[in-house]
């Protein structure tokens, strides 16, 4: 799949859960897929209406993750409860998908995480990875297909 990365980039994650949160400038808005918010339903024993809002006009969206005081509903201790199950939007932070009209598809990244600038250099297969990732969920879900990255 053509896609174009941030050349160079450096990232370490922190744990600093800045991600997992409201700021004061910015909302936080943790979307899942169908096959995430069953997987996180399986894992947690809960019912998915329990940490999540169906939402409509986000496809390939279905949910919105719960927040309590601005915070994402699975954060217990600075540190994320659901980790292995954690959703694409979160695996990508703090890079982002965007569709480039005749370009392909092109990850950008946000200047507020502060693991930007930090750790290794990360390589093509960085991003290779968040998108094969991204693509064995959509195929999961009942409906979806790879058109809709
Ligand atoms: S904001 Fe960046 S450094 Fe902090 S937890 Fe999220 S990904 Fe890690």
């Amino acid at each position: 799949m053509r896609f174009e990365y941030p050349r160079g980039i450096r990232f370490r994650c922190l744990r600093c859960a800045l991600c997992c949160m409201d700021a004061v400038s910015r909302e936080r808005r943790i979307l899942l897929l169908e096959a995430e918010a069953r997987r996180i339903s399986e894992a947690t024993s809960l019912g998915i209406g329990e940490f999540a809002l169906e939402v409509e006009d986000e496809s390939p969206f279905r949910y919105l993750m719960r927040k309590e005081d601005g915070r994402c509903v699975f954060l217990r201790d600075n540190l994320c409860s659901i980790y292995e199950f954690r959703p694409i939007i979160c695996r990508f932070y703090p890079f982002k998908l965007e569709r480039i009209s005749g370009r392909g598809l092109r990850f950008s990244y946000t200047e507020e995480c502060p693991g930007i600038g930090r750790g290794p250099r990360l390589r093509r297969i960085y991003f290779e990875g968040l998108l094969n990732h991204l693509e064995e969920n959509l195929m999961k879900a009942p409906g979806n297909d790879r058109s809709q990255i």
